[in-house]
């Protein structure tokens, strides 16, 4: 399993936690129309990436977690650029410096934030098939005999 196939480049590539083709989203970017608009299934292998309703409030735990792991990135940023002497900073007489860096950051980030928490919380939970299109179709094959059996039950 190279680099491209790996869990970490799938998240954040943002491509189907099951066979790591198809796209979750229906564009490339998060700053185009749209950007929050997910495929309702893999193009690829067919997984279901609606899961069930309200699966992804659970995001919004990545995302608290994402945006506390930007803070800390900017503190850090403006403690290296200080030491390097690039700016003059330091935290308690440049707070508000520190506030206008961060929420600027955040607001910029924002759209790739939603799109990064929603993708880490489906690969949280959809683990990484090679054989994922024949998975997925076997499942769907089980599903649907699962069906006729109640409809033939019902018959008799
Ligand atoms: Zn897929």
């Amino acid at each position: 399993m190279g680099f491209k196939n790996s869990k970490f480049y799938s998240m954040v590539a943002m491509t189907c936690p099951r066979c790591h083709e198809g796209d979750l989203f229906k564009t490339k970017s998060a700053y185009k129309k749209g950007m929050a608009d997910m495929n309702p299934r893999c193009t690829h292998c067919g997984e279901d990436f609606g899961r069930e309703p309200g699966y992804y409030y659970g995001a919004a735990y990545v995302s608290y977690g994402l945006t506390v792991a930007l803070w800390v990135a900017v503190f850090v940023a403006l403690v290296t650029f200080d030491a390097l002497g690039i700016i003059s900073f330091s935290f308690f007489d440049d707070a508000v410096l520190f506030l206008v860096v961060g929420i600027s950051v955040l607001l910029i980030l924002m759209p790739v934030l939603y799109r990064l928490s929603r993708s880490m919380w489906i690969h949280m939970f959809v683990k990484y098939r090679a054989d994922a299109v024949a998975f997925n179709d076997g499942k769907r094959r089980a599903r649907e005999e699962r069906r006729n059996e109640k409809t033939q039950e019902a018959i008799h």
